[in-house]
């Protein structure tokens, strides 16, 4: 299976290797937050977090096995509640700006909590 995606982590050169989706931002918005913040990527500053769940992936490379169980011969699902924690990008700075394309939205306040 050939496929078009690859790694969104910025500076990760691994081929060949598994790919998934980020979570859903909605389902779970802290999570997405830390897929986001893991990659370095700005380029994803550009995407709605739908754009992000239908076009961006993650390999991995940025797992930890106890992350995953195999689904296939080829294949891994991660748990429901993996984050990246491997190979990552070390941000200094909280990615507040994943938020900015939803200010005005009752979903920026569920995150802040405030
Ligand atoms: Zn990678």
């Amino acid at each position: 299976m050939k496929s078009n995606y690859h790694c969104a982590v910025k500076d990760c050169k691994r081929e060949f290797c598994a790919l998934h989706r980020f979570p859903k931002f909605n389902e779970q918005p802290e999570r997405f937050r830390l897929f986001v913040e893991a990659t370095g990527n700005d380029n994803l500053k550009k995407l709605t977090p739908r754009k992000i769940y239908d076009r961006i992936r993650i390999c991995n490379n940025h797992f930890k096995l106890e992350d995953m169980r195999r689904v296939g011969d080829n294949r891994f699902a991660l748990f429901r509640h993996a984050v990246p924690s491997v190979n990552i990008y070390e941000s200094k700075t909280p990615a507040f700006w994943v938020y900015q394309f939803l200010e005005g939205s009752n979903v920026l306040e569920d995150v802040s909590g405030k």
